[in-house]
């Protein structure tokens, strides 16, 4: 299994090299070069333990890394979710069911990718035998999961900058308290995108890259799209079987890397019915697969942070499948996406289905699932509740725990959700690196720590 690029002008890479690498040199984004088909080993997995069940489905695409190892990685990465089975699946009625995805150490869905990323970077430094330092900028949840996917792990150092005053206090408490001396968080002026760009122009210095051992962390490294396979094809084998004939996942999107992960499943041969993309007011995605224009908007922040994006860095490995696997055409698209013009694409392209929810519904149905189920919901995960298909079981993915956002929660349910890991947080001293917003600071600063 070799990996390709979205774009044709890459060399064919190992698992490993295209882990190392992030993003494809010819700025594309690394795809495997065919879908192994899983369709008949179906029935063997479904007795395995979801971390033996990650370590099967990564043989498939990394045979260079022995079975035993990935046994050890997949077992390590999900030993520290607080559920024996580390993605629970939820039935709320007999048509309706929810993943929760949040029972990692900072209770989103990223931790599923992030906590065995960090174990391929570790494996990398003792193989190379040289130090890493990994940067990334984030909003909120992907810093966090990175950071606890590096935590106290021997020869990698980890950087993540993020807008000062514009996380949530408890995802900022997640990335400046864990204590660990390998670990800083960096509060630059500005918004997310000021951030975003000092870590472009870090990585734009190649001699400080290549003197550094810099690595990227981004919703784009191929192991996080594969990671987020396997809980799919979990999920599907854990619904009753008379539930799985029509079988719809639902998914709240912003990237569009969970989404893609359940469709790369399906190509692969998961029977599932069909996906839905939810998006809240942010709605790229929903204008997109209900139209099949691509038109960006500025970004309007709402109750779901995570999910206000308007260039969902994903969707150009959809687009390679969808144009024919024909790299030529996906750079002339993303030439004219790149140039901000709206981009009109095929109608088969359109086979997602797709919704949209205003932050007053997403508030409406906080409050709905939480009197009709007794079942609380995070912001995020309200999304994927609009428009549940009528004869379809609806697997609703839950991104995020409620206790991350208590107070729109509080507000619809009036109940204050709480998680002792967010309780344990508040009391914890917080150690932060503000520096200033450019590219020289924050070298200046790794150089010194790294
Ligand atoms: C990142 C995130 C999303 C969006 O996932 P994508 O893979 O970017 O589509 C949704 N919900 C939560 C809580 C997230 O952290």
């Amino acid at each position: 299994m070799n990996y390709i690029s979205t774009r044709g002008q890459t060399s064919p890479h190992t698992f490993t090299q295209a882990v190392e690498a992030g993003l494809a040199p010819d700025g594309g984004l690394f795809l495997p070069d065919h879908l192994p088909s899983i369709a008949d080993k179906l029935d063997h997995w479904a007795s395995l333990s979801y971390p033996a069940l990650a370590s099967e489905f990564f043989q498939l695409f990394a045979p260079e890394i022995s079975p035993e190892e990935w046994t050890s990685l997949t077992t390590h990465a999900y030993s520290r979710f607080d559920s024996p089975d580390v993605a629970p699946l939820r039935k709320l009625n007999d048509r309706t069911f929810v993943l929760e995805l949040w029972h990692g150490p900072t209770l989103a869905f990223k931790d599923f990718a992030l906590q065995l990323l960090g174990l391929l970077y570790k494996r990398q430094v003792k193989q190379k035998g040289t130090a890493l330092a990994v940067l990334g900028a984030t909003s909120g949840d992907t810093g966090s999961a990175a950071i606890h996917g590096c935590v106290g792990q021997d020869g990698i150092q980890i950087f993540i900058l993020y807008p000062q005053g514009r996380v949530a206090p408890l995802q900022e408490r997640q990335m400046a308290c864990t204590g660990a001396a390998n670990v800083f968080a960096i509060p630059v002026p500005g918004f997310f995108d000021d951030a975003q760009r000092v870590v472009k122009e870090c990585f734009a210095d190649t001699y400080f890259v290549s003197r550094h051992h810099l690595s990227a962390v981004n919703s784009i490294n191929i192991a996080r799209v594969l990671a987020q396979c396997v809980y799919y094809i979990w999920a599907w084998l854990r619904l009753p079987s008379a539930a799985r004939s029509k079988v719809e996942f639902v998914v709240p999107t912003g990237n569009f890397g969970n989404v893609l992960a359940g469709w790369l499943a399906q190509q692969m041969g998961l029977p599932v019915h069909s996906f839905r993309v939810a998006t809240n007011q942010n709605d790229i995605l929903h204008r997109f697969f209900s139209t099949g224009e691509y038109r960006q908007e500025d970004v309007q922040p709402s109750h779901a942070p995570s999910m206000d994006i308007q260039a969902a860095s994903n969707f150009e490995r959809y687009l390679y499948y969808m144009l024919g696997q024909q790299p030529d055409k996906v750079r002339e698209v993303m030439a004219q996406m790149k140039a901000g013009s709206p981009v009109q694409l095929p109608r088969s392209v359109s086979a997602i289905r797709s919704s949209r929810m205003s932050d007053a519904e997403i508030e409406r149905c906080i409050a709905s699932v939480w009197k009709d189920h007794h079942y609380v919901i995070d912001p995020h995960t309200a999304c994927g509740f609009a428009d549940l298909a009528q004869d379809t079981t609806s697997v609703v993915l839950s991104t995020a725990s409620p206790a991350k956002f208590p107070d729109v929660v509080t507000q619809a349910t009036g109940q204050e959700p709480t998680h002792p890991t967010l309780e344990a947080l508040k009391s914890l001293p917080l150690a932060t690196h503000p520096m200033a917003a450019t590219a020289d600071a924050v070298k200046a600063f790794i150089a010194a720590h790294s």
